[in-house]
């Protein structure tokens, strides 16, 4: 079966960056379940599983505009820091949740001046060049209720 719009397919993975340093990888959980074509993937990694079957392994290297996008410098901002409320230490690093008009988002500070915080709203792998090895597990048939709800049900799943 080659992976089409709709069906459920297993992908074992593994993200480097143009350094070759791993971002991210299915060997610690297991392989990654999705429905194709519904947008749970990047849109350039959903390009390159199409047609591929079980079993298939490539390698694919996706720019930023097809992954989590081009770093925008107009989202990087500065706060002052006695705006922060809670109890939490302020660190580099850290991912704090902010209430926009567009409803809440993810911000990563990047910067602590004194008294100013610097946050930055882009994805932290926005800008990066984003290199995939990847191996198709499995592909099937996606159930009436997968679809309805638009995720995979795994042994385990729970629903709200
Ligand atoms: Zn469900």
């Amino acid at each position: 079966m080659k992976i089409e719009n709709n069906l459920v397919v297993q992908i074992h993975y593994t993200l480097k960056d143009d350094q070759g340093e791993i971002l991210d990888s299915s060997a610690e959980h297991g392989p990654l379940p999705y429905i194709h074509g519904v947008g749970a993937l990047i849109p350039g990694l959903e390009k390159e599983l199409t047609g591929k079957k079980a079993g298939d392994k490539f390698t694919a290297v996706i720019a930023p505009a097809d992954g989590y996008g081009d770093y925008d410098k107009e989202q990087v901002f500065q706060v002052p820091a006695d705006g922060f409320d809670g109890d939490d230490e302020l660190e580099l690093g850290m991912q704090v949740q902010l209430d926009s008009e567009n409803g809440p988002m993810t911000a990563t500070i990047t910067a602590i001046d004194g008294e100013e915080v610097t946050l930055d709203l882009n994805h932290p792998l926005a800008g990066v060049s984003l290199h995939f090895d990847v191996e198709v597990v499995e592909v099937r048939e996606a159930t009436k209720q997968e679809l309805e709800h638009g995720h995979v049900h795994t042994p385990g799943h729970h629903h709200h």
